[in-house]
């Protein structure tokens, strides 16, 4: 395994390095502000216009998308690299499209399909979002409830999302529901291409979440959707929904790696100037040794990262990786954002520092997408499996 990136994947991650400085960082006081006096974390729809037409420029949209399709097809193992800078900083900008939802359209859309929702997605045109979770059903989604039942050549959707991301700007939702309920997730679970303005397709709640994040619930009624606007095969559902989950894994360990970054670039700077006791704070075996062990665990977490990356690439089944790359990242990230924090005292805990908007981005990745328990009940259940 050869870890150097070729030379065009180091110049990619210069440039978003050059754009989250640039473009993103700027925006920091303004989206702590916002959080700060109550009115979430969001950008405004200007600066995600101006962020975008930039992103443009700089031809940084598609970047993992098809060729096919207009995008760049760029490899997941570079992917790291442009994922980890965007990391850096609590702008909450995603260039366009959403990887994680194109990922899973790439394996499934039909010809129609793709003009109509792949090829909008990867010009930037459309945003996606996706509902699995149901109030009964999160980290279990075998247990979802929603229900697609066939009438003519229209399917017909029933049931409730929660917790869903972008809900309230989406063109439209991927949703998973169950097709055939003897056979449940596996061969039971379909996704279907839900447009925002479907009649019976509601939002009816805005859920704000710590750190000025809002997710949103979705209620189903009577929701016809056509029969073309079935996203891959019927009853084969959980295994796309399972790539995407992938591929949004790495996504989020690369930006816990980028944010732990940061968090001990600023411990760095600050330690040797403030002093205590006479002594500034770099000097202090405890501070030392808060600086070594987020070093190295950085450096694992990048190597975890990269391996798991560069086998998805070459499409290995990486399951057991991905699983362990989550709960590593998301705490990793976690324990150093959080002695970061520490080492900075008060100043650690004002809402006018983007570490405390750090702590609570990571807060959340430690749930959705597979809350860390989940990820290490699959670990041991593969590892005892057979024993
Ligand atoms: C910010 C945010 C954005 C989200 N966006 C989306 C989205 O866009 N689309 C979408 O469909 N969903 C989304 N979700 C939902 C997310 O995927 C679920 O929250 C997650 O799967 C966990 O489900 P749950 O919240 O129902 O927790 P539960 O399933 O009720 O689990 C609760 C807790 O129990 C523990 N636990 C569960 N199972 C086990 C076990 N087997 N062993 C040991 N402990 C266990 C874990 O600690 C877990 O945190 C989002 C969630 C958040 C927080």
């Amino acid at each position: 395994m050869n870890f150097e990136l070729l030379e065009e994947h180091r110049a990619l991650q210069d440039l978003i390095a050059r754009f989250v400085t640039d473009e993103l960082l700027p925006l920091e006081p303004l989206v702590l502000e916002r959080e700060a006096a109550g009115r979430g974390s969001h950008l405004s729809a200007e600066e995600q216009a101006r962020l975008n037409a930039k992103a443009a420029e700089l031809g940084l949209y598609g970047l993992d998308a098809p060729e096919a399709a207009g995008g760049m097809e760029i490899p997941e193992i570079a992917m790291v690299g442009v994922n980890e800078e965007i990391g850096k900083t609590i702008t909450p900008y995603v260039l366009p499209p959403d990887s994680p939802n194109l990922r899973m359209l790439m394996s499934t859309v039909n010809d129609r399909q793709r003009e109509a929702y792949l090829e909008p997605l990867v010009r930037g045109e459309t945003v996606s979002a996706i509902g699995i979770s149901e109030p009964g059903a999160g980290s279990d989604p075998a247990q979802m409830k929603t229900t697609a039942i066939r009438d003519g050549d229209d399917w017909i959707l029933n049931g409730r999302k929660i917790w869903i991301s972008r809900a309230n700007v989406a063109d439209f939702t991927i949703v998973m529901a169950i097709t055939d309920k003897d056979k449940g997730a596996h061969g039971g679970m379909s996704a279907f291409l839900v447009d925002r303005d479907t009649p019976g397709l509601n939002v009816v709640r805005r859920i704000p979440m710590i750190g000025g994040h809002d997710t949103y619930e979705l209620e189903l009624q009577d929701c016809r959707v056509p029969g073309w606007k079935l996203l891959g095969e019927e009853g084969k559902g959980f295994a796309s929904m399972q790539l995407r989950l992938g591929s949004r894994r790495v996504e989020m360990a690369a930006n816990c790696i980028g944010m732990a970054q940061r968090a001990l670039d600023m411990v760095c700077e600050y330690a040797p100037q403030r002093k205590t006791f006479g002594e500034p704070l770099s000097s202090r075996q405890a501070i030392q040794w808060w600086i070594a062990d987020a070093e190295i665990r950085i450096h694992a977490c990048r190597l975890m990262a990269y391996d798991a990356a560069w086998k998805m690439d070459q499409g290995r089944d990486i399951r057991q990786e991905i699983s362990m790359l989550k709960v590593y990242a998301t705490e990793m990230a976690w324990e150093i954002i959080d002695k970061a924090m520490q080492a900075f005292g008060a100043m650690g805990m004002t809402k006018e520092w983007p570490l405390h908007q750090m702590a609570s981005i990571v807060r959340l990745m430690r749930i959705y997408d597979g809350p860390s328990e989940v990820h290490r009940m699959v670990i041991a259940r593969n590892k005892l499996r057979g024993r």
